[in-house]
């Protein structure tokens, strides 16, 4: 067997000398030999493969620990690898887009003067459920504000107002700014709850802009020409399984993990944030999993559309206990009407 230098090999894989001994280091591709005297590197010509391997790989982007497990995997299952990392990718450049077009949105309408001023109606009702001792969510609308959070653990009751407490403090000026007040507010509000977490989904209002926050599997959705979008992403197990392709919608609703959340507020987490912006005619609903996971999201959509907020969140907590309660049940519910 001819052994080839760093250099040969280098040249024959078009990768540089410099990245080869990075690959060496990071375990991604061992030289054949390594002279005990001197510390040259030699090569096989037979781990060319291996090298481009780890060289497209590189070129898609992959981080170097995936791309350590992948070439040791067999055809099939690192055929499978790069599929879901790839999945993983698209839904992340999916969220990407979304900031950026909110980031657009936001920037262009900053220099129009608020002519369109919008008020905000609104209603919020939680309730304890039919089976759970105590109730852990925490809810809350005003004028400046809307939240709903789910608490969880031994404090969880205190980790939900404590979240929704954050927000109430946070001055609603220059929308971007107050948008990273919140989130650091919110993160650190649950700081000294000993373990005790919470989800957070709440919308600040800034005239016809609004920030959202959002952490954890409460939801948001947003009804706007007969339409009821979700648009909020749960940070949930299943749901990165659906952004995966590994199961579908149908499946993740029914699955006994569903609940399993893969982010929550627990101290060491800020929520997400975005910009949206409001129209007249826009109704918003903000909810706990012990409503949404219990009402089907045809029938929320029906309520939203034809009852005024009040007795929307009523006809909502009344469907969820009738479906069981199972949980704790939080809505908040919103309608954006011209001044
Ligand atoms: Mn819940």
């Amino acid at each position: 067997m001819e052994l080839l230098t760093i250099g040969e090999f280098a040249r024959a894989s078009r990768l540089s000398a410099k990245a080869l001994r990075l690959y060496d280091e990071l375990g991604l591709l061992r030289p054949a030999v390594v002279d005990p005297g001197n510390g040259y590197r030699r090569y096989a010509p037979e781990q060319l493969e291996q090298a481009r391997l780890v060289a497209w790989l590189r070129r898609i982007g992959m981080p170097l620990a995936d791309i350590r497990s992948v070439v040791a995997l067999p055809g099939a299952d690192a055929a499978d690898a790069v599929r879901r990392y790839w999945r993983r990718v698209e839904a992340d450049t999916e969220a990407k887009r979304r900031l950026a077009a909110d980031l657009v949105e936001y920037l262009s309408g900053r220099d129009v003067a608020m002519t369109a001023s919008l008020v905000v109606k609104y209603a919020v009702r939680t309730d304890r459920g039919l089976v759970r001792e105590s109730n852990q969510d925490f809810a809350y609308a005003g004028e400046r504000l809307l939240a709903v959070a789910d608490g969880f653990g031994k404090q969880g009751d205190a980790a939900s107002q404590a979240a929704v407490s954050a927000l109430q403090q946070v001055n609603v000026g220059d929308l971007l700014n107050a948008m990273e007040d919140a989130a650091h507010l919110a993160g650190q509000a649950v700081r000294d709850l000993d373990g005790s977490g919470t989800t957070l989904t709440a919308l600040l209002w800034s005239g016809s802009r609004l920030g959202l926050v959002h952490i954890g599997d409460s939801r948001a959705y947003l009804l706007r020409d007969g339409e009821l979008f979700q648009i909020t992403h749960d940070d949930t197990m299943v749901q990165s399984m659906v952004d995966e392709g590994r199961l579908t919608a149908a499946e993740a609703a029914s699955h006994p993990d569903r609940s399993l959340l893969t982010k929550a507020l627990t101290g060491n987490e800020n929520p997400g944030v975005q910009v949206r912006e409001g129209q007249a005619g826009d109704r918003y609903l903000l909810s706990s999993d012990g409503l949404h996971t219990v009402v089907d999201i045809d029938t929320v959509r029906k309520v939203i559309e034809s009852e005024e907020p009040q007795q929307a969140v009523d006809r909502l907590v009344t469907l969820a206990n009738a479906a069981g309660g199972p949980d704790n049940i939080s809505c908040v519910v919103a309608h954006l009407i011209q001044r």
